[in-house]
């Protein structure tokens, strides 16, 4: 029955253990997993799922609906891509949702059954033990019976001279048009890319800009017919084949114009603005070096299951597909992502009883990892009551819907309202309520955060920020 045995090499902890060949792919010698050892660790998760996006949400919901405990590490981005798309038409069985609202309700489903959201992202995850020891940003140490990589893809950015420095919503490059078009309004922009995502982008921005160009690089466009079609209908749409950026210029704070070339001949051309869609490179150098990926950094899986090179660790969604790259396809990767997890905890001897007699050691989102909802303003009265009469400090996050930045903000400020409990308020205020307290605040953009002390502003951000700088604004801000 069984092939040949191998031993394989990445880490200390793996290369002592053994594999049995199959006719297809490897299995493991799942005795090789000690779980009576389990009961010496400490924040033990069978279940655990980095990142937030389609694949891990569904992965989770799969881990808890089938009993065991998930938990979901949501990363610097919650809820990933979807979180700055427009409607998404093409979920199965849902005619037309907007993406952070599909990312909403898969979080809940997921909750629903068990699984418990964290606003934390991971910082290391070493495979050399068993468990697998995994390090959250905060230095909590976990220990992963199962580890889910969900960690999706991030934009690839252009490589010329000046995309680096404008490389910035407020300096000029973006690459999320649902997320900046307003700020476009008349001006001449340029999209790059010739895929879907450059033709969304370039509807995005239509109802905004005076005039936007796709650039593209070859001779057609790679976008599905459907979408070059409806490119058509936009007056102020123009496609520039055979066309790239070869430099991008302006001041200190903003790029002003840009150098094309068209078939060889370059132009300098005016420009307020660049939306990059160029692709997505994996977020997979958590585990780089440590799982098999291929030269573009895509982790491996095997066949048609989610499992990765190492026993226990699977990997679903963007960050192993390099080919479909669809919210629905990534949800169903997460699927069997946890299917597979699901099986290797069984395989191990990891059941109920088990699960019980551990339940004093699994991780709990307390203790500066849980979540405390914000205190909503009603309005101005409550607005400038809160920040005039609070000893404390206050943080009051100025948001409006839908406003996928500003959802997409929201679980960051929940898990430092829980984490700086003891020092500061949390509030928030929609942005139409505000009335003309914009202009004295200066409230430019949503989201914007604005921190109080005795009734005056200390400090101040805006826009998709990451948990790390988010902290440290509070910090440099409460200890000033
Ligand atoms: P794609 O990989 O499909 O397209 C990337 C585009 O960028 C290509 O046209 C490519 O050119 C171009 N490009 C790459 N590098 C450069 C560069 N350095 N300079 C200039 N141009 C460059 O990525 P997308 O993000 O558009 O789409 C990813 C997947 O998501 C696809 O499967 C797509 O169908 C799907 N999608 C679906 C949507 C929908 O259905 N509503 C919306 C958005 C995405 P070239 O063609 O010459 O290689």
């Amino acid at each position: 029955m069984w092939g040949f045995v191998v031993i394989a090499a990445v880490g200390g902890f793996y290369s002592a253990r053994f594999f049995t060949k199959k006719e297809h792919g490897h299995k493991e010698n799942y005795a090789a997993f000690k779980t009576d050892a389990l009961s010496n660790k400490e924040n033990i998760i069978p279940v655990l799922v980095v990142g937030s996006g389609p694949s891990g949400l569904a992965a989770a919901l799969y881990g808890a609906r089938s009993g065991f405990y998930s938990v979901i590490f949501e990363g610097p981005k919650p809820g990933g891509q979807l979180m700055g798309t427009s409607y998404v038409e093409n979920w199965p069985g849902l005619p037309k949702k907007l993406g952070p609202d599909l990312i909403k309700s898969l979080r809940e489903q997921a909750q629903e059954f068990g699984a418990v959201d964290v606003a934390q992202t991971i910082k290391a995850i070493d495979i050399s033990q068993w468990p697998y020891v995994v390090t959250t940003e905060n230095d909590v140490k976990l220990h992963a019976l199962t580890i889910v990589l969900a960690t999706g893809a991030a934009a690839v950015l252009l490589d010329v001279p000046g995309a680096e420095k404008y490389m910035s919503w407020d300096k000029g490059i973006s690459t999320c048009a649902i997320c900046d078009a307003p700020f476009y309004k008349e001006k001449d922009v340029f999209v790059v890319g010739g895929g879907d995502s450059a033709a969304e982008e370039a509807m995005q921005l239509a109802p905004y800009a005076k005039k936007i160009t796709l650039l593209v690089r070859g001779e057609t466009m790679r976008a599905s017919a459907v979408m070059q079609e409806r490119l058509k209908t936009y007056k102020n749409i123009f496609v520039q084949y055979n066309s790239k950026i070869v430099a991008i210029k302006g001041d200190e704070n903003r790029m002003k114009e840009v150098d094309i070339d068209v078939k060889g001949v370059v132009a300098t051309v005016a420009s307020d603005g660049i939306f990059l869609a160029i692709g997505h490179a994996p977020n997979s150098s958590l585990v780089k070096g440590q799982v098999a990926m291929n030269k573009a950094g895509f982790i491996e899986v095997e066949g048609r299951s989610q499992k990765t090179n190492i026993p226990g660790i699977f990997a679903a969604g963007d960050v192993s597909d390099f080919k479909y790259r669809q919210a629905g396809v990534a949800a169903g990767d997460g699927i069997k992502a946890a299917l597979d997890a699901v099986e290797f905890l069984r395989m191990i001897g990891f059941n109920d009883t088990l699960a019980e007699k551990l339940e004093a050691n699994f991780f709990t989102s307390e203790g500066g990892l849980g979540r405390t909802p914000l205190t909503a303003l009603a309005n101005k009265a409550e607005f400038l009551k809160a920040i005039e009469s609070s000893e404390m400090p206050i943080l009051v996050d100025i948001y409006t819907s839908p406003c996928p930045t500003c959802e997409q903000m929201l679980p960051i400020l929940e898990s430092l309202a829980s984490e700086f409990a003891d020092r500061c308020k949390f509030y928030k205020m929609d942005f139409k309520k505000l009335e003309e307290l914009e202009e004295k605040y200066s409230v430019a953009t949503v989201p914007t955060f604005l921190v109080f002390k005795k009734g005056q502003i200390i400090a101040r951000g805006s826009k998709v920020m990451s948990l790390k700088d988010m902290r440290s604004l509070l910090e440099k801000a409460l200890q000033g």
